[in-house]
């Protein structure tokens, strides 16, 4: 019988690839998901490299960007486009956990910023987002459940 599969944010199962050069690797998630068949998810490693900018959630005329937070990029387009490939590649999953807090990964614990970069209120990361609609039939969580 075929494993069930679990997408999860690849710096949770260790991988280096967070803007800052770390890992957030969560022993508790890697053990809860063993006998799944994991598929590692981290759509700004492989368009920005690692270390990499920092980037944020900013609400542009109600509606949110991803813009780097020196060189004020808007770099929107290029996530979702990189999130809607490994979505072609991953078309069902079971369940996915997501990194909390991540411009990218986060669910509902996200900062979006005003064009003054403050904190306005909290919310979904683009790939979240995104994954909301797309797998709308599986739970998605982040790993604080599992803390
Ligand atoms: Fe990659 Fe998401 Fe982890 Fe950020 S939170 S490093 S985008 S997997």
């Amino acid at each position: 019988m075929p494993k069930p599969k679990v997408i999860i944010s690849a710096c949770l199962l260790g991988e280096i690839c967070r803007y800052d050069g770390k890992t957030k690797s969560v022993s508790r998630v890697i053990e809860a998901f063993k006998d799944y068949e994991i598929i590692p998810f981290c759509p700004e490693a492989p368009l920005f490299g690692t270390p990499r900018e920092r980037i944020n959630v900013v609400e542009v005329e109600g509606q949110n960007r991803i813009i780097t937070d020196e060189t004020e990029i808007d770099v929107t387009l290029r996530l979702e486009n990189e999130i809607k490939s490994f979505i072609n590649l991953h078309q069902s999953a079971d369940k996915i956990v997501l990194k909390s807090k991540s411009p990218s990964c986060g669910l509902g614990t996200t900062p979006i910023l005003n064009s003054k970069k403050e904190i306005t209120h909290y919310g979904n990361g683009i790939a979240a987002d995104i994954f909301e609609k797309k797998y709308n039939k599986i739970p998605i969580e982040d790993e604080n459940r599992y803390l």
